[in-house]
């Protein structure tokens, strides 16, 4: 039997062996997985799969999880007494065990675990960058085959691991990670095998949501602020319907979370269209242009799950939430001074995060002995630089243009070689 249900969150209704959809009557509301334990920890699994609040079954490699620990240095520079870090990267000597240095591991993991068990057997993946790295890595270890896609623009900051080589990518030459969603979802259709499924896919939230399950099994409460930066939202829907989960079961506190979820200005749609208190992205705020202006391209989504029923700004509403719009020179500014408290360097998308926090903190947003988590959803890959090496991804350029048989005759090519 399951130990999990899938319900739509807008007519409640209960759906049975569906993979990546919406319910069949609310077409844009995304569908929550609901777990029948009580208990979200079990202790006969290790790493990410001791989290019981997963739409997985019996995982077939090993994950490792989330690292939280409570922050002394940082969090007395910036003047708080509660403050929990949860690092999600490379970080040996804190046990942080991530190689890819990167949060988006745990969705990998979940999803390709998730696709297996419904029979899936292979999936295409857009991303701007950590996302394919992510899933480059958990397709070498779980042996369940996926193809990348990612924009040409985003390849200068990416790197893969050297057992990822030969995982197929696909770079658009002429596009944005939108482009690379849309061209991930031709392929899709061509090669016959499933587009991952972006924010719909349940596994892909919960995922990630464990990252606040790591939360709560070291603070044994729910925090009262949770600090991310985002770019398509999901990991930041991810964490809130865990933190629902977890308030449910009236054993970690009883106040909900309050999320604050920052962009790199320029290109920030969600938080300008939070400041006017909008559930509809403003098309002037999505013109591809802004996004050469940002330091942190993996932000750069333009198809972010803001105003779907269950996303970001309904996340936010719930929770009374705040959004943080920070310049390019405050990012910097947070990932120095995270550095030389912590002792380990963060990529620039966590340095978002932590100014936000030093401007909520600044902006009395936050009481100095509230209890905080601040996600650094990305760091250590200078130190996995320098103890492993980081590879520069070799991908396979095409136009957004391309004809669909050329798609294909291009990918079977590349396959038969590898
Ligand atoms: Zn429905």
């Amino acid at each position: 039997m399951s130990h999990f249900n899938i319900r739509c969150r807008k007519c409640g209704k209960e759906l049975q062996e569906v993979y990546c959809a919406f319910c069949e009557h609310c077409v844009g509301s995304l569908l929550v997985t609901e777990y029948s334990s009580e208990d979200p920890f079990r202790s006969d699994r290790e790493g990410l799969w001791r989290f019981d609040w997963l739409p997985v079954h019996d995982p077939l490699f090993k994950q490792p999880g989330p690292v939280v620990f409570r922050s002394e240095r940082f969090a007395s520079s910036a003047g708080l007494e509660n403050l929990y870090i949860a690092f999600n990267g490379y970080w040996p000597e804190r046990g942080g065990k991530i190689e890819s240095c990167t949060f988006k591991e745990f969705e990998a993991a979940a999803v390709l675990q998730n696709a297996k068990e419904n029979g899936v057997e292979g999936l295409i993946v857009a991303s701007a960058g950590n996302t394919a790295r992510a899933f480059s890595h958990l397709s070498v270890i779980s042996g369940f085959p996926v193809i990348i896609v990612v924009p040409k623009m985003c390849l200068l900051e990416m790197w893969y691991l050297e057992s990822s080589l030969a995982i197929p990518t696909i770079a658009i030459e002429d596009g944005d990670y939108a482009d690379s969603i849309d061209m991930a979802k031709r392929i899709a259709r061509i090669m016959d095998m499933p587009f991952e499924g972006g924010v719909k896919n349940i596994a892909k939230r919960d995922g990630l949501g464990a990252v606040l399950l790591e939360a709560v099994s070291v603070m044994r409460q729910l925090p009262d602020h949770y600090f991310q930066a985002v770019g398509s939202g999901t990991g930041a829907i991810g964490v809130w319907e865990m933190a629902e989960r977890v308030l449910r079961t009236g054993k970690y506190g009883s106040h909900m979370t309050r999320l604050h979820l920052a962009q790199n200005l320029p290109f920030a749609p969600m938080v300008k269209a939070w400041e006017s208190r909008s559930s509809e992205l403003s098309p002037n705020d999505l013109r591809p242009e802004l996004i050469s202006e940002i330091t942190t391209r993996v932000l750069s989504n333009r198809y972010p799950a803001y105003s779907v029923q269950g996303g970001v700004y309904d996340a936010l509403k719930s929770t009374g939430g705040m959004m943080y719009g920070i310049e390019n020179d405050e990012v910097i500014e947070a990932m120095d001074l995270f550095e030389k408290a912590e002792g380990i360097d963060i990529v620039p998308a966590s340095g978002v995060a932590v100014a936000a926090l030093l401007r909520a903190t600044k902006e009395d947003k936050v009481k100095r002995n509230d209890k905080i988590l601040l996600n650094i959803t990305g760091g250590g890959e200078v130190r996995l630089k320098k103890d492993k090496g980081r590879h520069v991804v070799e991908p396979i350029f095409i136009s957004k243009y391309i004809s669909d048989e050329n798609i294909e005759g291009i990918i079977c090519d590349h396959l038969k070689k590898s």
